[in-house]
C-alpha cells in the first residue's frame, strides 16, 4: 500500500513562511516531500535551505499580502519556479489589539485586509490554477478565535470567524471539482507572535493551567495537521477546521 502522506511530487505555497507556524508547516511538507514556495515579505532564506537540506526544490516568493495585488504573480511564480500548485497554506497573519471602545478602522482594515481579504483571493487565484487540474489542496490557518470571542482582539476575531466562513464555503463550491479547502485552528503556540504573552509570568501561568497538554504548543506541532490535510490521507475531510490546541476547547 501507498503511503497515504507521501506528498512526493507536489508544489506545496506556504505564505509567511519565514518564521513560526509557516515555516514549521513548510518544513513538515517538505519533509513529507513537497516542494516549497515560501512566501512572505520577509524572504524566508532559513526555511527554504532547510527545505532544500531535505532534498527538495524550494523557492522564496517575495510578497506582501496586506494587499491582493500579489495573489496571482504569486500562483504564477510557484507554477514558473517549480513546474506547478498542489497545495496552498494560507498562514501569513498579523494582530492588533485594543478595546473594542477605541478600536480604529486602520487597525480594523489591516488586520482584515491581511488575515482575510488576501487570504480568499489567494485561494481564488490558486484554484483557477488547480480546478482545471482536477486537484488540489488548500488549508487556511484559523484560531481559536474561529470558535471563541476573545478579547480586545476585535479585528483579528472577525477575520479568524470569517476564515472558518469561507473554508467552508469554499468547500461546499470546490468539493465536486477536486479541491480540499480546509483549516488548521491552532491553540497557543511559541512564536514570536506569542513571545510577549510568554514573557508575562502570570499571563502563562493562567494559559497554562487552562490548557490540558499543560504547555505551549510549537510550530511543529501544526506540522503533522499540515501533512494530513495536504496529501491523499484527508482526499474526503472537507470543510473542516482541525483544533490543534493541545486539548482547550476539549475544556
Ligand atoms: P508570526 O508573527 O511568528 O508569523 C507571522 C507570519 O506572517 C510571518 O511570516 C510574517 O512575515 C507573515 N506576514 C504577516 N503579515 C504579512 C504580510 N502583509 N504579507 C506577507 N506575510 C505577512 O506568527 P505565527 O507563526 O504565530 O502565526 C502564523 C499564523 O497562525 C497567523 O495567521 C496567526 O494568526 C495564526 N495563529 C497563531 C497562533 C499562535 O499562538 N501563535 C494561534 C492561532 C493562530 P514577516 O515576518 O515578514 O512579517
Amino acid at each position: 500500500m501507498q503511503n497515504p502522506f507521501d506528498l512526493t511530487g507536489r508544489v506545496a505555497v506556504v505564505t509567511g513562511a519565514n518564521t513560526g507556524i509557516g515555516q514549521g508547516i513548510a518544513l513538515a511538507l517538505a519533509a513529507a516531500g513537497a516542494d516549497i514556495a515560501a512566501v512572505g515579505r520577509s524572504p524566508a532564506q532559513e526555511t527554504v535551505e532547510k527545505a532544500r537540506a531535505l532534498g527538495r526544490r524550494a523557492e522564496i516568493i517575495s510578497a506582501d499580502l496586506s494587499t491582493i495585488e500579489p495573489v496571482d504573480r504569486i500562483v504564477d511564480e510557484a507554477v514558473e519556479k517549480l513546474g506547478g500548485l498542489d497545495i496552498l497554506v494560507n498562514n501569513a497573519g498579523i494582530i492588533r489589539r485594543n478595546d473594542s471602545l477605541d478600536f480604529t478602522e486602520e487597525d480594523w482594515d489591516a488586520v482584515v485586509d491581511t488575515n482575510l481579504k488576501s487570504v480568499f483571493f489567494l485561494c481564488q487565484a490558486a484554484a483557477r490554477k488547480m480546478i482545471p487540474q482536477g486537484r488540489g489542496k488548500i488549508i487556511n490557518i484559523a484560531s481559536m478565535l474561529t470558535f471563541q470571542g476573545g478579547i480586545r482582539v476585535p479585528s483579528y476575531t472577525a477575520s479568524k470567524s470569517g476564515i472558518g466562513g469561507i473554508t467552508k464555503l469554499l468547500a461546499n463550491e470546490w468539493a465536486a471539482k477536486g479541491i480540499n479547502v480546509n483549516a488548521i485552528a491552532p491553540g497557543y503556540i511559541a512564536t514570536n507572535n506569542t513571545a510577549a504573552l510568554q514573557a508575562d509570568a502570570a499571563r502563562n501561568r493562567s494559559i497554562l493551567e487552562r490548557i490540558p497538554a499543560a504547555r505551549w504548543g510549537s510550530p511543529d506541532d501544526m506540522g503533522g495537521a499540515a501533512v494530513f490535510l495536504a496529501s491523499s490521507a484527508s482526499d474526503y475531510v472537507q470543510g473542516h477546521i482541525l483544533a490543534v490546541d493541545g486539548g482547550w476547547l476539549a475544556r
